[in-house]
């Protein structure tokens, strides 16, 4: 007979359409940094569902929100109000520069929703977005038309038109493609897709100062960053540059679906009644996840614990990069968001050390084809680092007699 986890693959393969390259595991249970599979094996997991378990897998103030409103109310359609998703809108505004608030279900559709924002706000001819290369914004086709990455694109063209891409980190070049059809800037603080590559305070600080002078809004996509990934519950707050909206999503629910699109007052008010909606956006079950999530992290001392840890899984890594010279070059990132990038030597074989890593029960990626990601939950404790750190080193060891 096949194994657990091989019966439920096969019944799976036989059934879904092939958008998914998946590792050959049927997790079956969660609990703080660690998942079960079908067979028992246990698995530290350093992804976080891609970011989005920022407090881990069933967290009981999470699970025990979804489950009291699971029992009172499910879902209206947002022709009603309820106190779940104004809660969490009011926990949203309270805690950034924001005062106006869309929940939609994702990332994509919270992009979706700040893209339409930033061009009925820009009126006439103004709709061009200037987003970054190699960015990620989502795989609707407003979104992927934004990505910065062309892979995401290849097939489906033409794409919507209206989107071009800047030079990573080049000020001057974005500032030459401005014109008068360009509505907003959008891009994430640090890309996480695209390879853990944060940009620069000077440089973020710069588009600010485009926008303010050319009268473009400022967008900044923290579905990844967001939610205290970075050791501040948005990242925004640690660059000394504050955007006019925010895309949110990924960890917002910790693992249920919700995304959300914050503005300032002024800028929403280019949003009347019928602009935008969305049948599942701000769901009571999700905001209830949600509300439990923000709650948790803005308890004291939460994020402060975030960013030493960051800080001590930066070092390890940094450690191991200086260990293994030949496969690694750097460590980047912000709180519990880095990556570890690999050597050109060693980049074809970045799919190999996931694997392997995986194969020894820990849970990494390969992100933008360029660097180890690690995105732990925030609630994992050094102790896990250094299992992980074990782990790699291993790895990383049998690696390096390959190349
Ligand atoms: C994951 C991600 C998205 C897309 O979110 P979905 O929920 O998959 O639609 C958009 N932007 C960034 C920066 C992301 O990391």
């Amino acid at each position: 007979m096949a194994s657990a986890n091989k019966e439920i693959a096969a019944r799976s393969d036989r059934v879904f359409i092939g958008t998914y390259s998946r590792y050959p595991a049927t997790m079956v249970k969660g609990v703080g940094c660690r998942l079960t599979d079908a067979e028992g094996k246990e698995y530290l997991d350093f992804l976080a569902g891609i970011a989005v378990c920022g407090l881990g897998h069933c967290h009981p103030a999470v699970t025990a929100a979804i489950c009291h409103q699971a029992g009172v109310l499910v879902h209206v359609s947002n022709l009603y109000y309820t106190e779940a998703q104004t809660e969490l809108a009011e926990l949203l505004t309270t805690n950034s520069f924001a005062d106006r608030v869309f929940l939609a279900n994702s990332g994509a559709e919270a992009n979706e929703a700040a893209i339409k924002l930033a061009r009925i706000r820009g009126g006439e001819g103004r709709y061009r977005i200037i987003s970054l290369s190699g960015s990620f914004h989502g795989r609707t086709l407003a979104t992927v038309a934004a990505t910065g990455q062309a892979k995401f694109q290849k097939g489906f063209e033409p794409m919507p038109e209206g989107f071009s891409h800047a030079p990573f980190g080049d000020l001057a070049a974005l500032e030459a493609m401005i014109t008068d059809q360009t509505c907003a800037i959008l891009c994430e603080p640090l890309q996480g897709e695209g390879g853990v590559r944060p940009l620069d305070r000077d440089y973020l600080q710069g588009l600010r100062a485009l926008c303010d002078r050319h009268d473009l809004l400022l967008i900044f996509d923290e579905i990844q960053t967001g939610m205290g990934r970075t050791g501040t519950l948005f990242a925004y707050e640690q660059l000394g540059v504050v955007p006019d909206i925010m895309t949110l999503a990924k960890a917002l629910g910790n693992g249920l679906p919700i995304g959300a699109m914050v503005t300032t007052k002024e800028i929403a008010a280019a949003f009347t009644p019928g602009s935008h909606a969305s049948t599942f956006g701000g769901n009571p079950v999700a905001s209830a996840a949600a509300v439990a999530t923000m709650k948790v992290m803005l308890a004291d001392g939460f994020l402060a614990e975030v960013r030493a840890k960051g800080d001590y899984l930066h070092e390890q890594l940094q450690g191991l990069a200086g260990r293994f010279p030949a496969l690694a070059t750097e460590v980047r990132g912000l709180g519990l968001i880095q990556g570890l990038v690999l050597t050109e030597e060693a980049v074809e074989k970045g799919g190999t050390i996931v694997a392997r890593m995986f194969a020894k029960g820990c849970l990494i990626n390969f992100a933008g084809n360029v660097a180890l990601r690690f995105l732990p939950p925030l609630i994992v404790s050094r102790g896990e680092i250094d299992q992980m750190i074990a782990l790699l080193a291993e790895v990383l060891a049998e690696v390096s007699g390959e190349i």
